[in-house]
């Protein structure tokens, strides 16, 4: 049986794992020490975070038939929410997520979607690939940054943002030179934990003209019965500029922009934390070819493929996995 390698464990190589399973063993690495990438949700008893992605929409058939049997075991849900956006402190538009196009969220957290897909699958977490050579055979090993060598594999498949996918792969994958053109851009995420709830008239809001850019009420999400909580995400522009600043930092300019916005003082919050995410979003929307160099046999595939999203990261794994079956592995 083929022996294909993916670095990644968020949803699009969980999707590839899912899609090969029956045609090639599958064995998958990633930095972090759970799965889920950047639908990753933060526990800080009491409170509970998703502090990536936020919701997703389901707009191609592939995906909803995907989703379907997780909304049946609730793994997946929808997310009514009080929808409104933000021009600085003044709120523009309101809507009710109840009727409008299905915003989903995964249940009780982001993370239980990649949970669930990661289930009997051959996951090393805590393994951070650095490097990739090829033995005499031409199988391919991985090196870990720790200097373990996991091998031999017929074919790597890098999932990481496109940045790092870029430092990873050989410069003799023949889209290197492509993949380092798409850029993706930072964000931080910003987790508020309260004892009290906050008097919000929303659960979700989209700000422009300001440095954030996202707020949610986070504990608004269906099945998730913990305190009041809120994850604000700030603009990018805000983020390229800050990237290396002291957190502490951060998170006082975006509390007294949070609070500006709002009209409340959200520092008065019992918990506060930023996670700084590096390659949060494509720059672009546009979709991308399929990245697949069958001399080589190295593929790299993500959200980033797709122009972003939640569901760019599944439809980019559904597009390599038919070209590969195409070429028969
Ligand atoms: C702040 C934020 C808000 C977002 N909001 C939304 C939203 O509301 N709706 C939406 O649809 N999308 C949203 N997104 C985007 C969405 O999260 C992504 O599109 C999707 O999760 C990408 O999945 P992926 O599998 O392609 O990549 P990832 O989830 O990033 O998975 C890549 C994995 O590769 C691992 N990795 C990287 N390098 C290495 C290495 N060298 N060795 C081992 N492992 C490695 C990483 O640890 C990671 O787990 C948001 C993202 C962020 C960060």
């Amino acid at each position: 049986m083929t022996k294909i390698a993916i670095i990644g464990a968020g949803l699009s190589a969980l999707s590839i794992a899912h899609l090969l399973k029956d045609q090639a063993r599958i064995t998958l690495f990633d930095k972090a020490r759970g799965v889920s990438g950047r639908m990753s949700t933060r526990r800080a008893s009491p409170y509970c975070f998703d502090h990536g992605a936020q919701y997703f929409t389901a707009r191609t058939a592939a995906f909803q038939t995907f989703i379907q049997p997780l909304i049946r075991s609730r793994l997946i849900d929808r997310w009514n929410a009080r929808y409104v956006k933000f021009d600085g402190e003044k709120i523009i538009e309101r809507k009710d997520w109840r009727n409008d196009e299905p915003r989903y969220v995964g249940v009780p957290g982001m993370n239980a979607v990649a949970k669930h897909l990661a289930d009997g699958l051959t996951i090393h977490l805590k393994t951070k690939i650095a490097s990739l050579q090829r033995n005499l055979d031409g199988k391919w090993q991985l090196l870990d940054e720790s200097g373990s060598v996991h091998g031999d594999f017929d074919w790597v498949i890098s999932t990481a943002p496109s940045p790092q996918a870029a430092e990873l792969l050989p410069t003799t994958f023949q889209y290197h030179d492509y993949m380092r053109g798409i850029e993706m851009r930072p964000c931080f995420s910003l987790m508020l934990g309260f004892s009290e709830p906050l008097p919000i008239e929303f659960d979700a809001a989209h700000v422009t003209n300001a440095d954030v850019s996202w707020m949610a009420a986070n504990s608004s999400k269906p099945g998730r019965p913990h305190p009041f909580t809120l994850v604000i995400h700030s603009s990018e522009p805000y983020a390229e500029a800050h990237l290396g600043l002291d957190r502490d930092i951060i998170a006082k300019h975006l509390c007294a922009e949070t609070s500006r916005i709002i009209g409340l003082d959200v520092a008065t919050a019992d918990f506060k934390a930023v996670h700084g995410w590096h390659y949060a979003n494509n720059a672009k929307r546009e979709p991308h070819q399929v990245l697949l160099d069958r001399v080589n046999k190295l593929a790299a595939c993500g959200d980033w493929c797709q122009g972003g999203r939640v569901e760019g990261a599944f439809t980019s794994a559904v597009n390599l996995v038919e070209m590969m079956k195409e070429n028969s592995l």
